[in-house]
Protein backbone atom coordinates (compact mmCIF):
# COMPACT_ATOMS: atom_id res chain seq x y z
CA UNK A 1 0.00 0.00 0.00
CA UNK A 2 1.15 3.52 -0.58
CA UNK A 3 2.96 5.10 2.06
CA UNK A 4 1.00 8.43 0.93
CA UNK A 5 -1.97 8.90 2.47
CA UNK A 6 -3.91 11.90 1.43
CA UNK A 7 -3.03 13.19 -1.71
CA UNK A 8 -4.55 16.53 -3.18
CA UNK A 9 -3.77 18.10 -6.85
CA UNK A 10 -4.69 21.14 -8.20
CA UNK A 11 -7.99 21.66 -5.61
CA UNK A 12 -10.26 24.59 -7.09
CA UNK A 13 -12.99 25.43 -4.68
CA UNK A 14 -15.47 28.42 -5.45
CA UNK A 15 -18.71 29.67 -3.83
CA UNK A 16 -20.55 30.94 -6.72
CA UNK A 17 -17.83 33.95 -8.05
CA UNK A 18 -16.21 33.49 -5.04
CA UNK A 19 -13.33 31.46 -5.45
CA UNK A 20 -11.91 30.40 -2.24
CA UNK A 21 -9.53 27.60 -3.56
CA UNK A 22 -6.96 28.43 -5.85
CA UNK A 23 -5.19 25.31 -6.72
CA UNK A 24 -3.89 23.45 -3.91
CA UNK A 25 -1.74 20.74 -3.85
CA UNK A 26 -1.08 18.94 -0.71
CA UNK A 27 0.14 15.32 0.74
CA UNK A 28 0.25 13.52 4.03
CA UNK A 29 2.40 10.37 4.22
CA UNK A 30 1.53 7.36 6.60
CA UNK A 31 2.24 8.69 10.38
CA UNK A 32 3.33 12.30 9.28
CA UNK A 33 1.41 15.23 11.28
CA UNK A 34 1.02 18.29 8.82
CA UNK A 35 -0.34 21.35 10.44
CA UNK A 36 -2.32 24.25 8.30
CA UNK A 37 -1.81 27.80 9.21
CA UNK A 38 -3.40 30.97 8.10
CA UNK A 39 -5.63 33.92 8.36
CA UNK A 40 -9.25 33.34 8.85
CA UNK A 41 -10.88 33.24 5.12
CA UNK A 42 -7.82 31.89 3.79
CA UNK A 43 -9.70 28.45 2.69
CA UNK A 44 -8.48 25.91 5.51
CA UNK A 45 -12.07 24.69 6.86
CA UNK A 46 -12.86 24.64 3.07
CA UNK A 47 -10.12 22.67 2.02
CA UNK A 48 -10.30 20.20 4.75
CA UNK A 49 -14.18 19.69 3.96
CA UNK A 50 -13.25 19.08 0.39
CA UNK A 51 -10.50 16.58 1.40
CA UNK A 52 -13.07 15.12 3.27
CA UNK A 53 -15.88 15.87 0.11
CA UNK A 54 -18.12 17.26 2.78
CA UNK A 55 -17.64 20.16 -0.02
CA UNK A 56 -17.27 19.21 -3.56
CA UNK A 57 -14.17 20.76 -5.15
CA UNK A 58 -14.92 22.56 -8.62
CA UNK A 59 -11.49 20.76 -10.08
CA UNK A 60 -8.29 18.38 -8.71
CA UNK A 61 -7.81 15.31 -7.28
CA UNK A 62 -8.38 13.48 -3.78
CA UNK A 63 -7.39 10.03 -3.20
CA UNK A 64 -7.06 9.22 0.55
CA UNK A 65 -5.96 6.22 1.40
CA UNK A 66 -5.90 4.75 -1.69
CA UNK A 67 -9.66 5.65 -2.74
CA UNK A 68 -10.12 8.51 -5.09
CA UNK A 69 -13.09 10.33 -3.83
CA UNK A 70 -13.20 12.66 -6.69
CA UNK A 71 -13.68 9.61 -8.91
CA UNK A 72 -17.78 9.56 -9.66
CA UNK A 73 -17.73 5.70 -9.27
CA UNK A 74 -16.21 5.78 -6.12
CA UNK A 75 -18.46 4.24 -2.87
CA UNK A 76 -17.62 7.47 -1.12
CA UNK A 77 -19.52 6.05 2.41
CA UNK A 78 -16.25 3.55 2.31
CA UNK A 79 -14.26 6.22 1.75
CA UNK A 80 -15.57 8.60 4.05
CA UNK A 81 -14.56 5.83 6.74
CA UNK A 82 -11.36 5.79 6.48
CA UNK A 83 -11.29 9.91 7.23
CA UNK A 84 -11.89 10.91 10.95
CA UNK A 85 -13.21 14.34 11.39
CA UNK A 86 -12.85 16.77 14.40
CA UNK A 87 -14.53 20.23 14.20
CA UNK A 88 -14.20 23.01 16.25
CA UNK A 89 -17.85 22.84 17.75
CA UNK A 90 -17.73 19.47 19.47
CA UNK A 91 -20.83 17.69 17.17
CA UNK A 92 -21.34 14.88 19.85
CA UNK A 93 -25.33 14.10 19.66
CA UNK A 94 -26.86 15.24 23.40
CA UNK A 95 -29.28 12.92 23.35
CA UNK A 96 -26.95 10.06 23.27
CA UNK A 97 -24.53 9.04 26.13
CA UNK A 98 -20.66 9.20 26.00
CA UNK A 99 -20.76 5.45 25.41
CA UNK A 100 -23.34 5.88 22.75
CA UNK A 101 -21.93 8.58 21.14
CA UNK A 102 -18.73 6.20 20.18
CA UNK A 103 -20.82 3.15 19.31
CA UNK A 104 -23.87 4.07 17.42
CA UNK A 105 -21.76 4.55 14.09
CA UNK A 106 -19.32 1.56 15.03
CA UNK A 107 -22.84 -0.59 14.72
CA UNK A 108 -24.64 1.30 12.26
CA UNK A 109 -22.01 1.95 9.54
CA UNK A 110 -19.28 -0.95 10.46
CA UNK A 111 -21.76 -3.36 11.58
CA UNK A 112 -19.78 -4.32 14.71
CA UNK A 113 -21.76 -6.09 17.00
CA UNK A 114 -22.30 -4.43 20.63
CA UNK A 115 -19.67 -6.36 22.27
CA UNK A 116 -17.04 -5.67 20.42
CA UNK A 117 -18.44 -1.98 19.51
CA UNK A 118 -18.55 -1.16 23.26
CA UNK A 119 -14.86 -2.60 23.78
CA UNK A 120 -13.17 -0.30 20.33
CA UNK A 121 -15.30 2.98 22.25
CA UNK A 122 -14.10 2.01 26.16
CA UNK A 123 -10.30 1.34 24.94
CA UNK A 124 -10.54 4.80 22.87
CA UNK A 125 -12.00 6.28 25.81
CA UNK A 126 -9.48 5.51 27.88
CA UNK A 127 -6.73 6.86 25.59
CA UNK A 128 -8.55 10.43 25.81
CA UNK A 129 -8.69 9.90 29.35
CA UNK A 130 -12.85 9.65 29.60
CA UNK A 131 -13.01 6.03 31.06
CA UNK A 132 -14.78 7.44 33.89
CA UNK A 133 -17.59 8.95 31.55
CA UNK A 134 -18.91 6.25 29.67
CA UNK A 135 -22.69 6.63 30.98
CA UNK A 136 -22.30 10.65 31.29
CA UNK A 137 -24.93 12.55 28.94
CA UNK A 138 -23.06 15.47 26.66
CA UNK A 139 -24.21 18.35 28.59
CA UNK A 140 -22.30 16.89 31.91
CA UNK A 141 -18.90 17.42 30.28
CA UNK A 142 -16.77 20.18 30.08
CA UNK A 143 -15.63 21.59 26.19
CA UNK A 144 -12.71 19.90 26.91
CA UNK A 145 -14.11 16.81 27.77
CA UNK A 146 -16.61 16.77 24.92
CA UNK A 147 -13.67 17.32 22.37
CA UNK A 148 -11.95 14.57 23.64
CA UNK A 149 -14.93 12.16 23.54
CA UNK A 150 -15.33 13.69 19.96
CA UNK A 151 -11.77 12.91 19.26
CA UNK A 152 -12.36 9.10 20.76
CA UNK A 153 -15.65 8.97 18.75
CA UNK A 154 -13.61 9.47 14.89
CA UNK A 155 -10.64 7.21 16.32
CA UNK A 156 -13.47 4.46 17.78
CA UNK A 157 -13.85 4.28 13.83
CA UNK A 158 -10.09 3.23 13.02
CA UNK A 159 -9.60 5.79 10.30
CA UNK A 160 -6.22 6.07 8.24
CA UNK A 161 -5.98 9.70 8.81
CA UNK A 162 -7.70 12.14 11.31
CA UNK A 163 -8.69 15.77 10.12
CA UNK A 164 -9.01 18.39 12.48
CA UNK A 165 -10.54 21.88 12.27
CA UNK A 166 -9.00 24.20 15.32
CA UNK A 167 -10.06 21.58 17.66
CA UNK A 168 -9.68 23.86 20.54
CA UNK A 169 -10.83 27.45 19.58
CA UNK A 170 -14.05 27.17 20.61
CA UNK A 171 -12.65 26.52 24.08
CA UNK A 172 -11.96 27.96 27.36
CA UNK A 173 -8.27 28.76 27.39
CA UNK A 174 -7.50 26.53 30.84
CA UNK A 175 -9.28 23.55 28.89
CA UNK A 176 -6.64 23.66 25.62
CA UNK A 177 -3.72 22.02 27.35
CA UNK A 178 -5.92 18.66 27.65
CA UNK A 179 -6.70 17.95 23.94
CA UNK A 180 -3.90 19.83 22.69
CA UNK A 181 -2.08 16.48 25.08
CA UNK A 182 -4.38 13.73 23.45
CA UNK A 183 -3.27 15.21 19.80
CA UNK A 184 0.49 15.02 20.64
CA UNK A 185 -0.15 11.77 22.31
CA UNK A 186 -2.00 10.97 18.81
CA UNK A 187 0.97 12.09 16.98
CA UNK A 188 3.52 9.90 19.04
CA UNK A 189 1.34 7.27 18.62
CA UNK A 190 1.62 7.42 14.51
CA UNK A 191 -1.21 8.43 13.96
CA UNK A 192 -1.56 10.25 10.56
CA UNK A 193 -2.65 14.11 11.27
CA UNK A 194 -3.76 16.90 9.15
CA UNK A 195 -4.72 19.76 11.72
CA UNK A 196 -5.99 23.25 10.74
CA UNK A 197 -5.17 25.23 14.04
CA UNK A 198 -4.33 28.68 15.72
CA UNK A 199 -2.09 27.26 17.97
CA UNK A 200 1.88 27.83 17.21
CA UNK A 201 3.05 26.65 20.11
CA UNK A 202 1.70 22.94 19.35
CA UNK A 203 3.02 23.57 15.34
CA UNK A 204 6.47 24.14 16.24
CA UNK A 205 6.29 20.82 18.55
CA UNK A 206 4.09 18.85 17.01
CA UNK A 207 4.06 18.96 13.46
CA UNK A 208 6.37 17.31 10.70
CA UNK A 209 5.39 19.74 8.30
CA UNK A 210 3.78 23.62 8.05
CA UNK A 211 1.91 25.05 5.36
CA UNK A 212 0.86 28.36 5.74
CA UNK A 213 -2.14 29.51 3.45
CA UNK A 214 -3.33 32.85 2.59
CA UNK A 215 -6.39 33.98 0.23
CA UNK A 216 -6.88 30.44 -1.27
CA UNK A 217 -3.00 29.44 -2.31
CA UNK A 218 -0.67 27.39 0.18
CA UNK A 219 2.38 30.22 0.13
CA UNK A 220 4.89 28.21 1.89
CA UNK A 221 5.09 24.68 3.52
CA UNK A 222 8.11 22.75 5.12
CA UNK A 223 9.22 22.37 8.63
CA UNK A 224 7.82 24.47 11.24
CA UNK A 225 11.30 25.62 12.28
CA UNK A 226 11.72 27.05 9.08
CA UNK A 227 7.89 28.18 8.27
CA UNK A 228 7.19 29.02 11.50
CA UNK A 229 10.85 29.93 12.75
CA UNK A 230 12.18 31.82 9.80
CA UNK A 231 9.14 32.34 7.67
CA UNK A 232 10.44 33.23 3.82
CA UNK A 233 7.37 35.00 2.76
CA UNK A 234 6.55 38.72 3.61
CA UNK A 235 2.61 37.29 4.24
CA UNK A 236 3.78 34.50 6.49
CA UNK A 237 5.61 36.77 8.84
CA UNK A 238 2.70 39.29 8.63
CA UNK A 239 0.67 36.61 9.91
CA UNK A 240 2.96 35.50 12.47
CA UNK A 241 3.48 38.89 13.76
CA UNK A 242 -0.08 38.85 14.29
CA UNK A 243 -1.28 35.40 16.36
CA UNK A 244 2.71 35.73 17.93
P1 LIG B 1 -10.91 29.59 7.01
O1 LIG B 1 -11.29 28.25 7.55
O2 LIG B 1 -9.50 29.69 6.56
O3 LIG B 1 -11.28 30.71 7.95
P2 LIG B 1 -13.06 29.10 5.15
O4 LIG B 1 -12.64 27.93 4.33
O5 LIG B 1 -14.03 28.86 6.24
O6 LIG B 1 -11.76 29.84 5.69
O7 LIG B 1 -13.69 30.20 4.21
C1 LIG B 1 -13.03 30.71 3.07
C2 LIG B 1 -13.97 31.64 2.34
O8 LIG B 1 -15.03 30.90 1.79
C3 LIG B 1 -14.61 32.71 3.22
O9 LIG B 1 -14.70 33.90 2.48
C4 LIG B 1 -15.97 32.15 3.50
O10 LIG B 1 -16.89 33.17 3.75
C5 LIG B 1 -16.29 31.41 2.22
N1 LIG B 1 -17.19 30.27 2.40
C6 LIG B 1 -16.93 29.17 3.14
N2 LIG B 1 -17.94 28.29 3.07
C7 LIG B 1 -18.88 28.85 2.27
C8 LIG B 1 -20.17 28.43 1.79
N3 LIG B 1 -20.70 27.25 2.13
N4 LIG B 1 -20.83 29.28 0.98
C9 LIG B 1 -20.30 30.47 0.61
N5 LIG B 1 -19.10 30.91 1.02
C10 LIG B 1 -18.39 30.13 1.84
MG1 LIG C 1 -12.00 27.68 9.40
Amino acid sequence: MSDVIVEVTGMHKAFGSLEVLKGIDLSVRRGEVVCIIGPSGSGKSTLLRCVNLLEEPNAGKVVVNGFELTDPDVDIDKARRTIGMVFQSFNLFGHLSVLENLTVAQRKVLKRDAAEADRIARDNLKRVGLLDKVAAMPSQLSGGQQQRAAIARALSMQPAVMLFDEPTSALDPELVGDVLAVMRQLADEGMTMLVVTHEMQFAREVADRVLFMDDGTVVEEGPAANVIGQPRHERTRSFLHRVL
